[in-house]
C-alpha cells in the first residue's frame, strides 16, 4: 500500500520570518552572496513533518514567479527521522510546486 503524499498551500515566507512559524508548505527564497535572483527555496515538507528542506533552481527550473512560483521536476524530501513512513520509492514525501501549491504525487 503505497498512500498519495499530501497536498499543500504554499505561503511565502520573508527573509525577516522564520520558517518554522509556519505549517506544511511554507517557503522562503534563498541567494547567493551577492545575488538578487533567488537560486532556489527552503520549505516545510509538505506532510507536516516540520523537517525543512531545500530546492535549487538549478535542478528544479523556476519560472521566475515569486509570488507563485511553479518548479519543472519532481521535488522528494528524504527520510530523515527515525519513525516517518518511507514509500516504495524511498522518499517520505514526493510530488510538484506548481503555482505556488505543493501537490503531492505517488
Ligand atoms: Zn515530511
Amino acid at each position: 500500500m503505497h498512500e498519495k503524499s499530501p497536498d499543500a498551500l504554499g505561503t511565502r515566507v520573508s527573509k525577516e520570518e522564520k520558517l518554522e512559524d509556519f505549517g506544511p508548505g511554507a517557503y522562503r527564497y534563498w541567494a547567493k552572496a551577492g545575488e538578487k535572483t533567488p537560486g532556489g527555496l527552503h520549505f516545510n515538507c509538505p506532510c507536516g513533518c516540520r523537517v525543512v528542506y531545500g530546492v535549487n533552481f538549478e535542478r528544479n527550473k523556476w519560472n521566475s514567479n515569486l509570488e507563485r512560483p511553479t518548479l519543472v521536476g519532481t521535488i522528494a524530501c528524504q527520510l530523515v527521522k527515525p519513525g516517518q513512513s518511507l514509500g516504495l520509492d524511498g522518499w517520505h514525501w514526493r510530488g510538484k510546486l506548481v503555482q505556488g501549491t505543493f501537490i503531492g504525487t505517488i
